[in-house]
């Protein structure tokens, strides 16, 4: 008797103390500076914009970057459109510094989401030159095959999404995006999510790693 007391008072006392919360993330966005890579078409944008909004700081595209200086015809715009509209990537020096301009903004200080950079070897080093708490946290890569890429971009409407300028931003993503993978491997701080099916699944997995 006098044990089944004592047992209905732990487990009274135990109810009155603060719940733990679930296993830790680093925060509820995920990590608070996040790269986001992809192939073409691996939905990056798309759940980059949402995790940014759900609020992870500012979602940062250089690709969308790019198309807006050649729509607005200015000398960055000019001098990126060439390998734009070829599926190459630009010189890292174009993107490179207007990105981390970008991130020493006021409204970046509490975490941002790349989407699309860095794509090369060099970026992803001056990235790292960043002091450790303002680098990058984690790299999350959104994984699908070739097959789900060409299905979704005939869907959309883009300059750069004529089907040989697709297949050579496949190979360029191979070439030179595949090695900036494997640096983040050896730092041991990429999270591979299984990019097919409808974007909420995926958004799923991703908030789950
Ligand atoms: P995206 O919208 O991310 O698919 O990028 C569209 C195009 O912008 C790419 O095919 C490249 O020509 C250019 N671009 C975007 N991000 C980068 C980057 N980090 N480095 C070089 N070129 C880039």
């Amino acid at each position: 008797m006098r044990s089944i007391k004592y047992l209905g008072m732990v487990s009274t006392i135990l109810a009155s103390l603060p719940r733990r919360s679930k296993p830790s993330r680093p925060d509820k966005s995920l990590a608070r500076r996040l790269v986001l890579l992809g192939p073409p078409g691996s939905g990056k944008g798309t759940h980059a914009e949402r995790l940014a909004a759900e609020p992870g700081g500012p979602h940062l595209p250089p690709g969308d970057m790019l198309r807006r200086a050649g729509a607005a015809g200015s000398e960055l715009g000019r001098r990126a459109a060439g390998f734009v509209a070829a599926g190459e990537l630009v010189p890292d020096e174009l993107v490179t510094e207007a990105v981390l301009a970008r991130l020493s903004a006021p409204d970046a200080a509490d975490g941002w989401i790349l989407d699309g950079f860095p794509r090369t070897v060099g970026q992803a080093r001056r990235l790292g030159e960043l002091p450790e708490d303002r680098g990058v946290e984690l790299v999350l890569v959104l994984e699908v095959p070739d097959e789900t890429v060409f299905e979704r971009i005939a869907g959309r409407r883009r300059e750069d999404d004529d089907p040989a300028v697709v297949r050579r931003r496949i190979d360029v993503y191979r070439k030179d995006t595949l090695p900036v993978l494997a640096h983040y491997d050896r730092l041991g701080i990429v999270r591979r999510v299984d990019g097919t099916g409808a974007p909420g699944e995926v958004y799923e997995r991703i908030v789950a790693v």
